[in-house]
C-alpha cells in the first residue's frame, strides 16, 4: 500500500493543454491516482476524446489559456460544475524556434502569452479559490530551458525563466494561505512539441548522448514528479523547480 503522504485521492485536478503530450499523461496519473480530473484544450472534440480514454471521473472545460475573460469563466464553470480545485497543473505550451533577429512581434507575444501569461491568468483564478480555502497545489511546467538555453530558442527559454521566477513569486504570495507552488522542469521528451527535433536523427543522437540516461525522455516519465508535488508530501515543499530530464541539466 502507497505511503498515506501521497494520497490524493478524492482531490479535483486541472491539467492545462491536455488533449495530448505531458498535459494528457500527468492528467493520467492524476486520474490514476484517484483524482478527479478535467482537461482542458481549445478543441472541444480532441478534448472529448481524450478524456473517453482516461479511467474514472473524467472533465473537459475548453478555453484558450492566454484570454483572460475565457480563462475567469472556464475556473468558474470548472468550480461549479466539477467541484472545488484542489490542484492545478499549468501545463499548457507551445515552442517557436528561430534564430533572434529573425523572430517577429506577433511570435513573440504569441509564445510570452501562451507559456508564461498563461500561468498568471489561469494560476491567478485558481489561487483566488485556492487561498479563500486554505489550501492548493499548483504546478507550473517550466523546462530544462528555465536554466540553459541553446541557438534559435531564445523566447522559448525566456518565458520558461520567467516562469521559474513567477513560480517562487506565487509561492511568496499564496504561501501563506496554504497553497504551495512548484514547478516542474522536463527535459527532452517526446511529444509533438519535440517531433522535429526526433525527426531529426543528428540532433536525436546528440540527445542521448548528451543526457546521461541515455535516452529521450517519456510522457509518464513525468507522472511521479507532478504527483509527488500535488501529494501532501510535498507540503512544506515550495517555489521549487524539480527537473526530470534524465540528470541533462546537471551536466556538461
Ligand atoms: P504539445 O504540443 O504536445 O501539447 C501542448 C498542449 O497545450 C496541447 O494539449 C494543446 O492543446 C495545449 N495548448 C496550446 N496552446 C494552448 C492555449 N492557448 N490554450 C489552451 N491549451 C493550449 O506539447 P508538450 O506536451 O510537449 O508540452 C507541454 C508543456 O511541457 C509545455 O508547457 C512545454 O513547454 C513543456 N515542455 C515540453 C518539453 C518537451 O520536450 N516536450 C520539454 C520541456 C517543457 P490544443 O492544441 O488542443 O488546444
Amino acid at each position: 500500500m502507497a505511503h498515506p503522504l501521497f494520497d490524493i485521492s478524492g482531490r479535483t485536478a486541472l491539467v492545462t493543454g491536455s488533449s495530448r503530450g505531458i498535459g494528457l499523461a500527468l492528467a493520467r496519473g492524476l486520474a490514476e491516482a484517484g483524482c478527479t480530473v478535467v482537461l482542458n484544450g481549445r478543441d472541444a472534440e480532441r478534448l472529448t476524446k481524450a478524456a473517453s480514454e482516461l479511467p474514472g471521473d473524467v472533465h473537459t472545460v475548453v478555453f484558450d489559456v492566454t484570454d483572460g475573460p475565457s480563462v475567469a469563466a472556464g475556473i468558474a464553470d470548472v468550480e461549479e460544475r466539477v467541484g472545488p480545485l484542489d490542484i492545478l497543473v499549468n501545463n499548457a505550451g507551445m515552442q517557436l524556434r528561430a534564430p533572434l533577429l529573425e523572430f517577429t512581434d506577433a511570435d513573440w507575444h504569441r509564445i510570452l502569452n501562451t507559456n508564461l501569461t498563461s500561468a498568471f491568468l489561469v494560476g491567478r483564478e485558481a489561487a483566488r479559490r485556492m487561498t479563500e480555502r486554505g489550501h492548493g497545489k499548483i504546478v507550473n511546467i517550466c523546462s530544462l530551458q528555465s536554466e540553459v538555453v541553446r541557438p534559435g530558442i531564445a523566447p522559448y527559454a525566456a518565458t520558461k525563466g520567467a516562469l521559474k521566477m513567477l513560480t517562487k513569486g506565487m509561492c511568496a504570495d499564496w504561501g501563506p494561505h496554504g497553497v504551495q507552488v512548484n514547478g516542474l522542469g522536463p527535459g527532452y521528451i517526446e511529444t509533438e512539441l519535440t517531433r522535429p527535433l526526433v525527426d531529426d536523427e543528428e540532433f536525436s543522437a546528440w540527445v542521448r548522448r548528451r543526457t546521461p540516461a541515455g535516452r529521450w525522455g517519456r510522457t509518464d516519465d513525468l507522472v511521479g514528479g507532478a504527483l509527488f508535488l500535488a501529494s501532501p508530501a510535498a507540503d512544506f515543499v515550495s517555489g521549487q523547480v524539480l527537473y526530470v530530464d534524465g540528470g541533462m541539466t546537471s551536466v556538461l
